[in-house]
């Protein structure tokens, strides 16, 4: 079995579905009591974080780069960065290492591209919907990226960091995403991305009748099916 290495704490109520999913795909495959080879490397989001508001991007990139080489010295076989808006620095990363890193978007085309979708809708941080380097790769994919209005993406932006984030889930948040995702349907949607890690924790595919791509199970999952080859 590989060793998958963990870049988490963005945040670590995302990391930790992580960290479950992983196990329960390697239970499920694996049987008896086989469970995933992980090392993580969580971070203290607060300082992250700081850096996204000052726009320090670079910087965010050293810190991670610096992290996903002390995972390879550990002994991963390889990365992944569990959140998606940090994947916006996955170029400074790989710099750091000689080890793959899984790119979430990349995971998520997968799953996509096994139904008849052609226009995909995005939720996610302000980071990832308003900046290329995430629907870029969707697009190149072939897809048409569909995204809420500006007053939208600043209030599942808030939603994020103010609630989920902080292991908040509000009723009215629920509310509100769900109106949301109505219009992105209205818009032509055919298929909806929960494109943060923590989104899952406030709206699933019970709420939602196009199909939903939960970045979290698709990631963790797709990292524990490549620990097992
Ligand atoms: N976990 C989130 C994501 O998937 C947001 C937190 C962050 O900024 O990394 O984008």
């Amino acid at each position: 079995m590989k060793t998958i290495g963990l870049i988490g704490g963005m945040s670590w109520e995302s990391t930790s579905l992580y960290y479950k999913i992983i196990n329960e795909y390697i239970k499920e495959k694996a049987g008896g009591l086989h469970s995933g080879k992980c090392i993580l490397y969580s971070v203290d989001f607060d300082e992250i974080n700081k850096l996204q508001k000052e726009d320090k991007w670079e910087r965010c990139g050293k810190i991670l780069g610096n992290i996903a080489k002390k995972l390879e010295t550990a002994g991963a076989d390889f990365i992944i960065i569990c959140t998606n808006t940090m994947h916006k620095v996955i170029d400074i990363i790989k710099t750091y290492i000689s080890i793959p890193v899984i790119h979430i978007a990349e995971a998520v085309y997968s799953k996509i591209e096994h139904h008849n979708i052609k226009n995909i809708g995005l939720l996610g941080t302000k980071y990832t919907i308003n900046g290329d380097f995430y629907k870029k790769i969707l697009i190149e994919k072939g897809l048409n990226v569909i995204i809420p209005d500006d007053e939208d993406i600043e209030f599942i932006n808030n939603t994020i960091f103010n609630e989920l984030c902080c292991g908040i889930i509000n009723q009215k948040s629920k509310e509100k995403f769900l109106l949301i995702v109505d219009k992105l349907k209205n818009k032509g949607a055919e298929g909806i991305i929960l494109g943060c890690t923590e989104i899952i924790m406030l709206i699933s595919q019970d709420d939602i009748n196009i199909p939903v791509f939960d970045t979290t199970k698709i990631h963790a999952e797709k990292a524990a099916e490549l620990s097992l080859i």
